[in-house]
């Protein structure tokens, strides 16, 4: 059992959509896998998750599938020649009534309300600002702009309005209709796009409940954070989401690249902070698409971001269209294995302070204290929901958290917990047989041997959630 306590996500696509790589991949270290729903049909992503869980038994490990909504597409149209090159300084028309292909002189608009998002002054960004133009005036449905920084602009760009403003809804019908494809599949977590704020989530959330409830299924969601808005409304969010992504893409276009680490920061210690798990995505070794080692930035960004406290680090393009999937794999998992040895906090004692109202969760605290102080080996959670391992995993402590759980569901979603190893062990019996089960598990897997002292948290009578009363400390016979 890996020794590493951050995350990996993983996206599937092209370069990985064999059960071969899958399995490979999940070897090396994937913990979740990303489908993208911005490619591909129902039956594909289907057809994916099949893969994956089949993937995962074979490996021995369990993985947790994440299903990533496209939201919204604020996009240009099509050229006649699928490009153009764009000179700084020339006019160019971005026009939500032009039927015709576009050309040097301008381009229709997939996404129409735009010339009632922009006026005069607004500066766009197209193409992950690689493209930018200033706007001169907006005449009905057109919106005149002057390039300032030229390149090539091809077909369905993305645009984005530096500070954002941009009012497209979150949530849109086909979105609707893959969150019904994701329930089916009992998706673990579903990633929204670009929401606003917690009203946005508040509706997924409404969605997804009803989409899940034939399945028996229940997701954890996710607010992609990508948009200016969503930064002021970030506490709001994350109160009715079970975690958030830092999306650097977008999110660097619309607030600008030198903000996005300092955000970035603040973003994971919040998120900790209110129990909630957040995600560092986008580029993080993205020179490994082409090439077969990350550069020392990339390295130093994936440390980085685990030095932060984030749970997981996730590729993108990587391993979805790169040539090393796997390879970019293998080295992540090692760079955030190295880093985590070099975090020398012992613990933090952010909680002492802390008053908690809820006996399970203190109990939780309990457990970090004492496991720390007693150099335990392990902490074990018995736990139906998971929320005793989350409250832990909030924490930093240098041994691993066991959660032991009967529910696949809580499993599945904990394969995204920080330093938490979610195993599946049927405790409806009785506490003492459920208590020595967990004993045998971890040291069949060779985590605890005879003689070593470990904590575990259980709740009397067993199997209630938010049960959890009891800490106990076991030398391990
Ligand atoms: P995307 O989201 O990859 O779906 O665009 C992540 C990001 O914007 O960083
Ligand atoms: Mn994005």
């Amino acid at each position: 059992m890996p020794q590493r306590a951050t995350k990996i996500v993983a996206t599937l696509g092209p370069a990985s959509n064999t059960p071969e790589m899958l399995e490979a991949m999940i070897r090396a270290g994937v913990n979740v896998v990303r489908l993208n729903f911005s490619h591909g049909k129902a039956q594909d992503h289907i057809d994916r998750a099949d893969m994956v869980r089949a993937a995962a038994q074979r490996a021995g490990r369990e993985v947790g599938i994440m299903a990533d909504l496209q939201g919204p597409k604020i996009r240009v149209g099509k050229f006649a020649e699928g490009k153009v090159m764009l000179e700084p300084g020339q006019p160019f028309v971005l026009d939500g009534s032009r039927t015709e292909p576009g050309d040097i002189g301008g381009v229709g608009l997939d996404y129409k309300e735009l010339p009632r998002d922009v006026k005069a002054g607004d500066v766009l960004l197209l193409n992950d600002g690689l493209i930018v133009m200033t706007v001169n005036q907006v005449l009905g449905d057109a919106v005149h702009t002057t390039v300032k920084l030229g390149g090539e602009l091809s077909n369905n760009k993305g645009i984005n309005k530096q500070g954002g403003g941009l009012t497209a809804p979150a949530l849109t019908a086909k979105d609707m209709e893959d969150i019904k494809t994701a329930m089916s599949l009992r998706a673990d977590y579903v990633a929204v796009s670009f929401p606003k704020n917690a009203t946005d989530m508040e509706l997924a959330r409404q969605l997804c409940n009803m989409a899940a409830a034939p399945y028996n299924h229940k997701p954890g969601l996710i607010a992609k954070i990508e948009r200016a808005e969503a930064i002021p409304e970030l506490e709001n969010i994350l109160k009715v989401s079970d975690g958030i992504m830092v999306a650097r893409g977008d999110l660097a276009v619309e607030v600008g690249n030198a903000t996005v680490p300092g955000l970035q920061k603040h973003m994971i210690k919040l998120a900790r902070q209110m129990d909630k798990v957040v995600i560092t995505a986008t580029q993080m070794m993205e020179s490994m698409i082409v090439n077969p080692v990350p550069t020392r930035a990339e390295v130093s960004d994936v440390a980085n971001a685990v030095l932060d406290g984030t749970d997981a680090v996730m590729l993108s393009a990587e391993t979805a269209a790169g040539k090393y999937p796997l390879e970019t794999v293998q080295q992540m998992a090692a760079i955030c294995e190295a880093a985590e040895k070099t975090d020398h906090d012992p613990l933090d004692d952010d909680f002492i302070d802390e008053t908690f109202t809820r006996i399970d969760q203190a109990i939780a605290m309990g457990a970090l204290f004492t496991a720390h102080h007693l150099n335990a080996k392990a902490i074990v959670a018995l736990t139906e929901s998971g929320s005793t391992a989350l409250w832990m995993s909030r924490h930093n402590v240098r041994m691993p958290i066991f959660a032991v759980t009967s529910q696949l569901t809580s499993q599945r979603k904990m394969t995204l917990y920080r330093n938490v190893r979610p195993l599946l062990v049927d405790t409806s019996a009785d506490r003492d047989t459920a208590l020595a089960e967990a004993e045998t598990e971890l040291k069949e897997r060779g985590v605890i041997h005879s003689g070593d002292v470990y904590a575990i948290t259980v709740g009397e009578p067993m199997g209630t959630p938010g049960g959890t009363n009891t800490l106990k400390i076991i030398r391990a016979g």
